[in-house]
């Protein structure tokens, strides 16, 4: 069971539709703007966007340090797309956002290539049961590779596309793009400590 909120932060990016699926999943939501939001929070979700932006709207708005602070409590973040990006410990490229680094894995950003800026394709993901479930890639960028303690959830071509590591969890894609609320509801189990 989640008692307490999850925040989504709110700086730039997909902040409604994960809104909108956090509400059909019946649990209490705040959008995160400033510190003192981030109060009272079980789970905290970095939506896609601009990574670079987001990086920088973060510093100015304060809120960088406040979230690593989070991070070291017992909170779950999950990350979708340019969130991913924020919470990897090494960008392939140069000039790249800060990053938290609370995960650890190397993402190379925009990787799929132009000819697939956006794409759908459904993934087989283990723990969201057998049934595939629907990706949708925009810019996507996905995970070149990943320490012992990241646990591998999808591939898409071989290619990392979601993974967990404890609290913290990561997709490529964009659950909350589509009805599908498997992978909402998987973030909520790691939020509640029933998995
Ligand atoms: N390409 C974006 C970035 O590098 C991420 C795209 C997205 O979040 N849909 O930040």
């Amino acid at each position: 069971m989640v008692k307490k909120k999850i925040g989504i932060l709110a700086l730039q990016g997909g902040v409604i539709e994960h809104l909108k699926a956090l509400e059909k999943c019946k649990v209490k939501t705040i959008c995160i703007t400033k510190k003192e939001e981030l109060y009272n929070l079980q789970g905290l979700i970095i939506p896609g966007g601009e990574s670079t932006t987001i990086s920088k709207l973060m510093q100015s708005h304060n809120l960088w340090e406040s979230i690593l602070d989070l991070a070291e409590e017992n909170i779950s973040i999950w990350g979708t797309c340019a969130g991913l990006i924020l919470l990897s410990k090494k960008i392939k490229e140069k000039n790249n956002p800060s990053t938290l680094g609370l995960m650890d894995i190397e993402v190379a950003r925009n990787a799929f290539g132009r000819q697939r800026e956006s794409f759908e394709s459904d993934l087989s993901i283990k723990v969201l049961g057998e049934k595939t479930f629907p990706g949708v890639f925009i810019r996507a960028p996905y995970i070149l590779t990943s320490g012992s303690s990241v646990e591998i959830l999808a591939s898409f071509e071989n290619k990392i596309v979601a993974v967990r590591q404890g609290r913290f969890l990561g997709s490529a894609f964009h659950p909350e793009l589509t009805k599908d609320l498997r992978f909402h509801k998987y973030f909520l189990k790691i939020v509640s400590g029933e998995i």
